[in-house]
Protein backbone atom coordinates (compact mmCIF):
# COMPACT_ATOMS: atom_id res chain seq x y z
CA UNK A 1 0.00 0.00 0.00
CA UNK A 2 2.79 2.18 0.96
CA UNK A 3 5.24 4.02 -2.23
CA UNK A 4 8.33 4.73 -0.55
CA UNK A 5 7.19 4.85 2.76
CA UNK A 6 4.75 7.34 1.66
CA UNK A 7 1.13 6.54 3.39
CA UNK A 8 -2.01 6.89 0.79
CA UNK A 9 -4.35 9.54 2.03
CA UNK A 10 -7.57 8.20 2.80
CA UNK A 11 -11.12 9.69 2.56
CA UNK A 12 -13.54 9.20 5.15
CA UNK A 13 -17.35 9.61 4.48
CA UNK A 14 -19.61 9.05 8.13
CA UNK A 15 -18.22 9.85 11.20
CA UNK A 16 -20.95 8.77 13.42
CA UNK A 17 -20.63 5.76 16.24
CA UNK A 18 -18.74 3.88 14.44
CA UNK A 19 -17.12 5.79 11.57
CA UNK A 20 -15.49 8.22 14.23
CA UNK A 21 -13.41 5.88 15.83
CA UNK A 22 -12.37 3.95 13.19
CA UNK A 23 -11.17 7.33 11.10
CA UNK A 24 -9.07 8.34 14.57
CA UNK A 25 -7.24 5.14 14.61
CA UNK A 26 -6.15 5.52 10.75
CA UNK A 27 -4.96 9.44 11.61
CA UNK A 28 -3.02 7.59 14.61
CA UNK A 29 -1.33 4.64 12.46
CA UNK A 30 0.12 7.83 10.11
CA UNK A 31 -2.66 8.27 7.07
CA UNK A 32 -3.30 11.50 6.35
CA UNK A 33 -7.14 11.92 6.22
CA UNK A 34 -9.91 14.02 4.44
CA UNK A 35 -13.45 13.65 5.57
CA UNK A 36 -17.17 14.87 5.13
CA UNK A 37 -20.11 14.48 7.38
CA UNK A 38 -23.37 15.69 6.82
CA UNK A 39 -23.51 17.10 10.03
CA UNK A 40 -20.46 19.22 10.10
CA UNK A 41 -20.18 19.45 13.73
CA UNK A 42 -19.36 15.61 13.67
CA UNK A 43 -15.78 16.27 12.07
CA UNK A 44 -14.45 18.72 15.01
CA UNK A 45 -12.95 16.08 16.88
CA UNK A 46 -11.16 14.06 13.98
CA UNK A 47 -10.30 17.59 12.62
CA UNK A 48 -8.53 18.19 16.31
CA UNK A 49 -6.45 15.27 15.79
CA UNK A 50 -4.94 16.04 12.48
CA UNK A 51 -7.57 15.62 9.16
CA UNK A 52 -9.00 18.44 6.65
CA UNK A 53 -12.34 18.59 6.10
CA UNK A 54 -14.86 19.80 3.40
CA UNK A 55 -18.00 19.98 1.68
CA UNK A 56 -19.10 17.38 -0.27
CA UNK A 57 -17.79 13.72 -0.60
CA UNK A 58 -16.92 14.64 -4.74
CA UNK A 59 -13.90 16.80 -2.96
CA UNK A 60 -13.27 13.54 -0.89
CA UNK A 61 -13.02 11.59 -3.52
CA UNK A 62 -10.94 14.26 -5.83
CA UNK A 63 -8.26 14.60 -2.84
CA UNK A 64 -7.76 10.92 -1.50
CA UNK A 65 -6.58 7.79 -3.03
CA UNK A 66 -8.78 5.59 -1.15
CA UNK A 67 -12.43 6.15 0.17
CA UNK A 68 -13.91 4.47 2.63
CA UNK A 69 -17.50 4.80 3.87
CA UNK A 70 -19.29 4.69 6.94
CA UNK A 71 -23.46 5.18 6.55
CA UNK A 72 -26.44 4.35 8.08
CA UNK A 73 -28.29 2.72 5.33
CA UNK A 74 -28.60 1.71 1.68
CA UNK A 75 -30.17 5.15 0.83
CA UNK A 76 -27.28 7.22 2.40
CA UNK A 77 -24.89 4.90 0.77
CA UNK A 78 -27.01 5.53 -2.80
CA UNK A 79 -26.73 9.31 -2.64
CA UNK A 80 -22.72 9.55 -1.35
CA UNK A 81 -21.53 7.65 -4.54
CA UNK A 82 -24.46 7.96 -6.78
CA UNK A 83 -26.37 11.81 -5.79
CA UNK A 84 -25.43 15.13 -7.37
CA UNK A 85 -22.56 15.45 -5.41
CA UNK A 86 -21.23 12.03 -5.51
CA UNK A 87 -18.21 10.12 -5.68
CA UNK A 88 -19.06 8.29 -8.88
CA UNK A 89 -18.67 11.71 -10.61
CA UNK A 90 -15.29 12.04 -10.17
CA UNK A 91 -13.47 8.75 -9.30
CA UNK A 92 -10.19 7.90 -10.87
CA UNK A 93 -8.75 5.15 -12.47
CA UNK A 94 -6.50 3.39 -9.84
CA UNK A 95 -8.08 4.11 -6.34
CA UNK A 96 -10.17 2.26 -4.02
CA UNK A 97 -13.62 2.77 -2.90
CA UNK A 98 -14.67 0.92 0.12
CA UNK A 99 -18.09 0.68 1.84
CA UNK A 100 -18.16 -0.34 5.23
CA UNK A 101 -21.53 0.56 6.17
CA UNK A 102 -23.87 -2.14 6.33
CA UNK A 103 -26.20 -2.37 3.21
CA UNK A 104 -27.74 -4.07 0.61
CA UNK A 105 -25.50 -6.53 -1.61
CA UNK A 106 -27.27 -5.04 -4.50
CA UNK A 107 -25.77 -1.77 -3.86
CA UNK A 108 -22.09 -3.53 -3.47
CA UNK A 109 -22.59 -4.98 -6.98
CA UNK A 110 -23.72 -1.23 -8.46
CA UNK A 111 -20.71 0.21 -6.93
CA UNK A 112 -18.49 -2.65 -8.11
CA UNK A 113 -19.34 -2.14 -11.94
CA UNK A 114 -19.48 1.74 -12.49
CA UNK A 115 -16.12 1.20 -10.38
CA UNK A 116 -14.95 -1.16 -13.09
CA UNK A 117 -16.37 0.99 -15.66
CA UNK A 118 -13.94 3.99 -14.93
CA UNK A 119 -10.72 2.04 -13.83
CA UNK A 120 -11.22 2.03 -10.26
CA UNK A 121 -11.20 -0.84 -7.91
CA UNK A 122 -14.38 -1.17 -5.18
CA UNK A 123 -14.39 -3.41 -1.83
CA UNK A 124 -17.33 -4.10 0.74
CA UNK A 125 -16.11 -4.16 3.84
CA UNK A 126 -18.91 -4.10 6.62
CA UNK A 127 -17.93 -4.87 10.04
CA UNK A 128 -19.07 -6.42 13.66
CA UNK A 129 -17.56 -5.83 16.99
CA UNK A 130 -19.63 -2.61 17.61
CA UNK A 131 -18.47 0.68 18.93
CA UNK A 132 -15.82 -0.84 21.44
CA UNK A 133 -14.50 -2.84 18.51
CA UNK A 134 -14.40 0.27 16.51
CA UNK A 135 -12.41 2.07 19.57
CA UNK A 136 -10.36 -0.56 20.07
CA UNK A 137 -9.19 -1.69 16.69
CA UNK A 138 -10.97 -4.85 16.86
CA UNK A 139 -12.91 -5.15 14.74
CA UNK A 140 -14.44 -8.44 12.24
CA UNK A 141 -13.76 -7.43 8.65
CA UNK A 142 -15.65 -9.43 6.00
CA UNK A 143 -14.94 -8.29 2.80
CA UNK A 144 -16.09 -8.80 -0.95
CA UNK A 145 -14.23 -7.19 -3.95
CA UNK A 146 -11.00 -8.67 -5.73
CA UNK A 147 -8.06 -10.26 -4.18
CA UNK A 148 -6.34 -7.26 -5.67
CA UNK A 149 -7.63 -4.81 -4.34
CA UNK A 150 -7.94 -6.79 -0.67
CA UNK A 151 -4.80 -6.71 -0.37
CA UNK A 152 -3.91 -3.19 -1.48
CA UNK A 153 -6.60 -2.05 1.38
CA UNK A 154 -5.25 -4.90 4.00
CA UNK A 155 -2.93 -2.65 5.41
CA UNK A 156 -5.93 -0.12 6.44
CA UNK A 157 -8.13 -2.95 7.66
CA UNK A 158 -5.68 -3.93 10.03
CA UNK A 159 -5.66 -0.88 11.76
CA UNK A 160 -9.02 -0.87 12.16
CA UNK A 161 -9.86 -4.60 12.61
CA UNK A 162 -8.66 -8.03 13.97
CA UNK A 163 -10.68 -10.84 12.19
CA UNK A 164 -10.29 -9.86 8.77
CA UNK A 165 -11.56 -12.28 6.06
CA UNK A 166 -11.76 -12.21 2.22
CA UNK A 167 -15.42 -13.65 1.47
CA UNK A 168 -15.28 -13.53 -2.12
CA UNK A 169 -16.59 -11.19 -4.87
CA UNK A 170 -18.37 -8.00 -4.52
CA UNK A 171 -21.18 -8.18 -2.63
CA UNK A 172 -20.11 -11.16 -0.58
CA UNK A 173 -19.06 -9.11 2.39
CA UNK A 174 -22.77 -8.20 2.71
CA UNK A 175 -24.50 -11.35 2.40
CA UNK A 176 -21.87 -12.32 4.65
CA UNK A 177 -22.89 -9.43 7.22
CA UNK A 178 -26.52 -10.44 6.61
CA UNK A 179 -25.81 -14.06 7.64
CA UNK A 180 -24.52 -12.63 10.65
CA UNK A 181 -27.74 -10.77 11.31
CA UNK A 182 -30.10 -13.22 10.79
CA UNK A 183 -28.43 -15.51 13.15
CA UNK A 184 -28.06 -12.79 16.07
CA UNK A 185 -31.92 -11.89 15.78
CA UNK A 186 -32.91 -15.29 15.77
CA UNK A 187 -30.54 -16.47 18.71
CA UNK A 188 -32.14 -13.47 20.86
CA UNK A 189 -35.91 -14.85 19.84
CA UNK A 190 -34.73 -18.30 20.88
CA UNK A 191 -33.13 -17.17 24.04
CA UNK A 192 -36.25 -15.02 24.79
CA UNK A 193 -38.68 -17.59 24.58
CA UNK A 194 -36.01 -20.26 26.99
CA UNK A 195 -36.05 -17.44 29.91
CA UNK A 196 -39.48 -16.13 29.72
CA UNK A 197 -40.55 -19.86 30.00
CA UNK A 198 -38.46 -20.36 32.36
CA UNK A 199 -39.28 -17.64 34.66
CA UNK A 200 -43.19 -18.29 34.10
CA UNK A 201 -42.64 -21.77 35.07
CA UNK A 202 -40.82 -20.61 38.62
CA UNK A 203 -38.04 -21.68 37.61
CA UNK A 204 -35.03 -19.80 38.12
CA UNK A 205 -33.75 -18.14 34.58
CA UNK A 206 -30.24 -17.06 35.89
CA UNK A 207 -29.78 -20.97 36.97
CA UNK A 208 -31.37 -22.00 33.09
CA UNK A 209 -28.77 -19.54 31.36
CA UNK A 210 -26.41 -20.89 33.87
CA UNK A 211 -26.79 -24.38 33.02
CA UNK A 212 -27.24 -23.89 29.60
CA UNK A 213 -23.86 -22.10 29.51
CA UNK A 214 -21.88 -25.33 30.03
CA UNK A 215 -23.97 -27.31 27.28
CA UNK A 216 -24.56 -27.14 23.52
CA UNK A 217 -26.77 -24.58 23.50
CA UNK A 218 -24.10 -21.78 24.86
CA UNK A 219 -23.12 -18.98 22.88
CA UNK A 220 -21.87 -15.26 22.87
CA UNK A 221 -25.31 -14.04 23.12
CA UNK A 222 -26.86 -16.02 26.00
CA UNK A 223 -23.78 -15.11 27.79
CA UNK A 224 -24.21 -11.33 26.98
CA UNK A 225 -27.77 -10.61 26.25
CA UNK A 226 -29.26 -13.04 28.51
CA UNK A 227 -27.23 -11.24 31.43
CA UNK A 228 -28.67 -7.82 30.13
CA UNK A 229 -32.25 -9.54 30.35
CA UNK A 230 -31.63 -11.24 33.86
CA UNK A 231 -29.95 -7.42 34.71
CA UNK A 232 -33.14 -5.58 32.34
CA UNK A 233 -30.37 -3.55 31.27
CA UNK A 234 -31.84 -2.34 27.45
CA UNK A 235 -29.52 0.79 27.01
CA UNK A 236 -27.99 0.56 24.10
CA UNK A 237 -25.32 -1.61 22.28
CA UNK A 238 -26.42 -2.18 19.19
CA UNK A 239 -30.23 -0.13 18.88
CA UNK A 240 -33.56 -2.23 17.62
CA UNK A 241 -33.66 0.26 14.92
CA UNK A 242 -30.67 -0.79 13.35
CA UNK A 243 -31.52 -4.59 13.57
CA UNK A 244 -34.37 -3.77 11.63
CA UNK A 245 -32.74 -2.10 9.00
CA UNK A 246 -30.48 -5.33 8.67
CA UNK A 247 -33.57 -7.49 8.51
CA UNK A 248 -34.96 -5.43 5.87
CA UNK A 249 -31.67 -6.20 3.99
CA UNK A 250 -31.68 -10.23 4.89
CA UNK A 251 -35.55 -10.44 3.88
CA UNK A 252 -34.65 -8.42 0.30
CA UNK A 253 -31.57 -10.65 -0.48
CA UNK A 254 -33.88 -13.67 0.38
CA UNK A 255 -36.56 -12.17 -2.17
CA UNK A 256 -33.68 -11.98 -4.82
CA UNK A 257 -32.63 -15.53 -4.15
CA UNK A 258 -35.79 -16.93 -3.68
CA UNK A 259 -34.88 -18.24 -0.24
CA UNK A 260 -37.70 -18.79 2.33
CA UNK A 261 -36.67 -17.36 5.52
CA UNK A 262 -39.80 -17.79 8.11
CA UNK A 263 -38.25 -17.33 11.47
CA UNK A 264 -36.57 -13.88 9.76
CA UNK A 265 -39.70 -12.85 8.57
CA UNK A 266 -41.15 -13.20 11.80
CA UNK A 267 -39.20 -11.47 14.20
CA UNK A 268 -38.52 -8.19 11.69
CA UNK A 269 -42.47 -8.10 12.28
CA UNK A 270 -41.43 -8.37 16.19
CA UNK A 271 -39.40 -5.65 15.90
CA UNK A 272 -41.88 -4.07 14.10
CA UNK A 273 -44.02 -3.67 16.46
CA UNK A 274 -41.37 -2.46 19.40
CA UNK A 275 -40.74 0.12 17.00
CA UNK A 276 -44.24 1.34 16.60
CA UNK A 277 -44.04 1.15 20.28
CA UNK A 278 -41.13 3.99 20.36
CA UNK A 279 -38.40 1.22 21.30
CA UNK A 280 -36.30 1.68 18.46
CA UNK A 281 -33.63 3.34 20.29
CA UNK A 282 -33.08 0.47 22.55
CA UNK A 283 -30.55 -2.18 22.62
CA UNK A 284 -31.85 -5.06 20.27
CA UNK A 285 -31.88 -7.46 23.03
CA UNK A 286 -35.19 -5.72 23.88
CA UNK A 287 -36.99 -8.32 21.49
CA UNK A 288 -37.00 -10.41 24.92
CA UNK A 289 -39.65 -7.90 26.16
CA UNK A 290 -42.14 -8.75 23.11
CA UNK A 291 -42.30 -12.45 24.39
CA UNK A 292 -42.33 -11.34 27.85
CA UNK A 293 -45.75 -9.33 26.97
CA UNK A 294 -47.52 -11.97 24.95
CA UNK A 295 -46.63 -14.58 28.23
CA UNK A 296 -48.12 -11.76 30.62
CA UNK A 297 -45.02 -11.20 32.06
CA UNK A 298 -43.05 -7.50 33.08
CA UNK A 299 -39.60 -6.94 31.48
CA UNK A 300 -39.52 -3.07 32.78
P1 LIG B 1 -24.43 6.54 12.97
O1 LIG B 1 -25.82 6.94 12.64
O2 LIG B 1 -23.91 6.78 14.33
O3 LIG B 1 -23.39 7.28 11.97
C1 LIG B 1 -23.61 7.53 10.62
C2 LIG B 1 -22.96 8.86 10.25
O4 LIG B 1 -23.17 9.11 8.86
C3 LIG B 1 -23.54 10.06 11.01
O5 LIG B 1 -22.47 10.82 11.52
C4 LIG B 1 -24.33 10.82 9.94
O6 LIG B 1 -24.32 12.24 10.18
C5 LIG B 1 -23.55 10.48 8.69
N1 LIG B 1 -24.34 10.56 7.47
C6 LIG B 1 -25.58 10.09 7.23
N2 LIG B 1 -25.94 10.32 5.97
C7 LIG B 1 -24.90 10.98 5.41
C8 LIG B 1 -24.67 11.50 4.12
N3 LIG B 1 -25.60 11.41 3.16
N4 LIG B 1 -23.47 12.09 3.87
C9 LIG B 1 -22.53 12.17 4.84
N5 LIG B 1 -22.69 11.71 6.08
C10 LIG B 1 -23.87 11.13 6.35
O7 LIG B 1 -24.31 5.01 12.57
P2 LIG B 1 -23.20 3.94 13.05
O8 LIG B 1 -23.66 3.27 14.30
O9 LIG B 1 -21.84 4.58 12.99
O10 LIG B 1 -23.35 2.83 11.90
C11 LIG B 1 -22.80 2.99 10.61
C12 LIG B 1 -22.98 1.67 9.86
O11 LIG B 1 -22.28 0.62 10.56
C13 LIG B 1 -24.46 1.21 9.76
O12 LIG B 1 -24.69 0.65 8.51
C14 LIG B 1 -24.58 0.18 10.88
O13 LIG B 1 -25.59 -0.79 10.64
C15 LIG B 1 -23.18 -0.44 10.85
N6 LIG B 1 -22.75 -1.05 12.12
C16 LIG B 1 -23.03 -0.45 13.31
C17 LIG B 1 -22.62 -1.06 14.49
C18 LIG B 1 -22.91 -0.42 15.84
O14 LIG B 1 -22.74 -1.10 16.87
N7 LIG B 1 -23.29 0.85 15.90
C19 LIG B 1 -21.92 -2.28 14.45
C20 LIG B 1 -21.64 -2.86 13.22
C21 LIG B 1 -22.06 -2.23 12.05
Amino acid sequence: MTVDNVKPTVGFIGLGIMGRPMAENLIRAGYPLIVYNRTPQKMEAVVKLGAKSTNHPAQVCDDSDIVITMLPDTPDVDQVYFGDHGIMNRVRAGQILIDMSTVSPRIARKIAEEAQAKGAESLDAPVSGGDIGAKEGTLSIMVGGSVHAFERAYPLFQVMGKNIVHIGPSGAGQVTKTCNQIVVAITIEAIGEALVLAEKSGVDPAKVRSALLGGFASSRILEIHGQRVLDRRFEPGFKMRLHRKDLNIALDTAQDMEVSTPLTALVHDMMNSLLAQGKGELDHSYLVAEIAKRANLAME
